[in-house]
């Protein structure tokens, strides 16, 4: 598959390249990598975001330039959508009828696109993109292995998450020697946090429950407006659940303005959450996933928790 999409890049001259909406680290990261390896090809290439660059990646080599819109405009000859299962995840409009591109690391990846990369045994789409830009021949500037670095670190929280290996080591290493500097990225993600988040981690830690093997928390829009809070601050909140000793799953609820829930779910590696969130229409990794249910928060935890009590195993 990577052949193939090399073949379609190849062909064609200029590209717009998108993520999921909320972008996290690896969706940033990939795209702005991604991007630059287009360039360094000769093509003509931009990255537009649905929600623009949350604060924490916005010292990003070239983050400046991406674009934020809720529509795709422009003679684009293709679109390169990265870790996503659909166009709906970009929220963007006017990829519908475009060629499309989809480099994906998801267990629940779905082939959407014209051309599909789908590799879940890859730690990061970061890692994908590190292997296009090797196949294209392209070399690997210092702001491009920053970028990749950087998916890589998120994706693989840091080195810890599960499916994190030798090749995960080699990759960092193969980075850090193209010129990233491990202790510079990770300071600029994980001590740049707003005041506004460490408040609402306060509301959150306060509305803690446990329930054996269980952990879950939330967040309403009340808490979120309380202290001028955005979506970005809810980022990670869920590992604090995750972070107890006996908790093997953890779930965290964010109210959205039209009453209904964004869940993170995280497992330690027993309980497979991706299954949990394709459950209610979202997805992810075994470990790390993600979906959207109705409110009022009393169901919302009651349709969740009845999943992850007697969830599925991982395989
Ligand atoms: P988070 O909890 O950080 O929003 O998401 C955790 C993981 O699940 C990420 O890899 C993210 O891409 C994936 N994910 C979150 N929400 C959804 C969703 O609604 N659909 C799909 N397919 N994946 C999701």
């Amino acid at each position: 598959m990577l052949r193939d999409v090399l073949r379609q890049i190849e062909q064609r001259d200029r590209f717009v390249l998108t993520s999921h909406a909320r972008p996290d680290g690896d969706a940033i990261g990939s795209a702005l990598a991604c991007c630059q390896v287009l360039r360094a090809m000769g093509k003509r290439a931009d990255v537009v975001l649905h929600d623009g660059v949350p604060r924490v990646y916005r010292a990003l080599p070239f983050a400046d330039q991406v674009m934020q819109a809720n529509r795709i405009a422009g003679d684009y000859e293709a679109a390169i959508i990265l870790e996503c299962d659909s166009i709906h995840r970009t929220r963007l409009e006017g990829l519908e009828n475009r060629f499309l591109i989809s480099i994906d690391h998801h267990v629940s990846g779905r082939p959407f696109a014209n051309v599909n990369w789908i590799d879940p045994h890859a730690v990061a789409t970061g890692e994908m993109v590190f292997r296009l830009a090797r196949e294209a021949g392209t070399p690997l500037s210092p702001e491009i292995a920053t970028c990749l670095y950087t998916a890589l670190m998120t994706d693989t929280g840091s080195f810890m998450f599960q499916g994190t290996n030798e090749r995960t080591f080699a990759l960092a290493r193969e980075l850090v020697l193209a010129g990233a500097d491990p202790s510079h990225c990770a300071r600029s993600i994980y001590f740049a946090h707003s005041v506004a988040k460490m408040r609402l981690l306060g509301e959150a830690l306060r509305n803690l429950n446990t329930e054996g093997h269980v952990g879950w928390t939330w967040v309403t829009q009340e808490q979120m407006e309380r202290w001028e809070a955005k979506e970005e601050d809810c980022e990670g909140l869920v590992n604090y659940v995750l972070s107890i000793g006996e908790i093997e799953v953890a779930a965290f609820f964010r109210e959205m303005p039209d009453g209904r829930f964004r869940v993170s779910l995280r497992s330690k590696g027993k309980l497979d959450v991706a299954r949990v969130a394709e459950g209610f229409g979202g997805g992810g990794h075994e470990c790390a996933s993600g979906c959207s249910v109705d409110g009022p928060l009393d169901r919302a935890v009651r349709d969740v928790l009845e999943l992850l009590r007697g969830g599925p195993s991982v395989q």
